[in-house]
């Protein structure tokens, strides 16, 4: 038997059928036999306004039916899984009404991952679920460095609770799990108040919002990536950042949002940085139109596994 696990051939079978893991990669927990686990984090309890992206790794999962083994540019006419061993790790064991129990779960569900150096891509659930993730992370590889695509900082304060998908950004820093002079925010517009970026930015963040993207446009804003993040990256991509034209399945949309080719680009511009951990969080397919968001994000996912692969 070999000790290589592919995913199923796309020839061989409708790619629309059989049991769905992303991408028809194999079920697997056998972290011996992987560089990168897909794990969907089925968690949506600490939204303040739609909820539903309790549905969203099954939502990323039934997008990527229709991948096939290249990406979506001409230069990338390669499949990642030459060269990455990539396992759809399934949903971890989250309890709803329990938030903070399920987020002691993520963590520790998270940190064998880690622990045996396999990159965890993580399929939300809401913002929250990236903080007990970027806890097991951090704990393997120190303080990070965040790129962080939304249209919100996820920057608000406490008022003692620490699992809320507004505030995820400000508890990394508090608990020194991420270093906001070597982090990037994009794509931060909407109903949010000046003074919560202002805020943002005195901690140290650099905050590209959406009109400054548009106006500086994706080149400009990959070289604030790349010379910023400088310590392990932490990627976390709230599907909000992109505009609800292209992305209207999620809890929280804001209009003037980036477009899907921009969001793609900038994936890309990631190649080169030295990455640990990826989310993909907020889809909310209740309010998906013809599955577009879900499209989106499986690409997303896509896209970042040829970025690790080094394509
Ligand atoms: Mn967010
Ligand atoms: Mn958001």
């Amino acid at each position: 038997m070999s000790d290589r696990l592919f995913p199923e051939e796309w020839q061989s079978g409708p790619r629309y059928g059989g049991a769905f893991t992303f991408a028809r990669c194999p079920a697997s927990r056998d972290l011996s036999q992987a560089d990168v686990a897909i794990v969907g984090v089925p968690m949506d309890m600490a939204v303040m306004y739609r909820s539903g992206a309790r549905f969203g790794p099954r939502a990323i999962r039934d997008g990527s039916g229709g991948l096939r083994p290249h990406g979506l540019t001409a230069d990338e006419l390669e499949e990642p899984f030459a060269s990455l061993r990539v396992i759809d790790y399934g949903d971890l064991t989250v309890i709803p009404g329990y938030i903070e129990d399920s987020a002691a779960k993520i963590q520790a569900e998270i940190a064998p991952i880690v622990e045996a150096g396999v990159f965890p891509l993580v399929l939300g659930g809401d913002h929250s679920t990236t903080l007990p993730v970027l806890r097991a992370v951090a704990a393997k590889h120190g303080m990070l460095s965040l790129v962080h695509f939304d249209a919100h900082p996820d920057y608000w304060p406490l008022r003692d609770n620490r699992m809320h998908h507004g505030t995820v950004f400000r508890t990394a820093v508090e608990e020194g799990l991420i270093d906001p002079e070597a982090s990037v925010q994009v794509g931060i517009r909407g109903s949010i108040s000046s003074g919560i970026i202002a805020e943002t930015r005195a901690a140290g963040f650099h905050l590209v919002t959406a009109q400054e993207f548009a106006h500086q446009g994706v080149r400009a804003t990959v070289e604030d990536m790349q010379r910023r993040a400088s310590l392990p990256v932490y990627v976390s991509l709230d599907i909000d950042s992109v505009d609800p034209a292209y992305a209207p399945g999620t809890g929280t949309p804001e209009v003037a949002g980036l477009t899907s080719r921009e969001i793609v680009e900038l994936v890309q511009g990631l190649r080169g940085l030295p990455l640990v951990g990826f989310d993909i969080v907020e889809v909310a397919p209740a309010y998906d139109s013809a599955e577009i968001t879900a499209l989106l994000a499986a690409h997303l996912v896509y896209e970042f596994l040829l970025v690790l692969a080094g394509k």
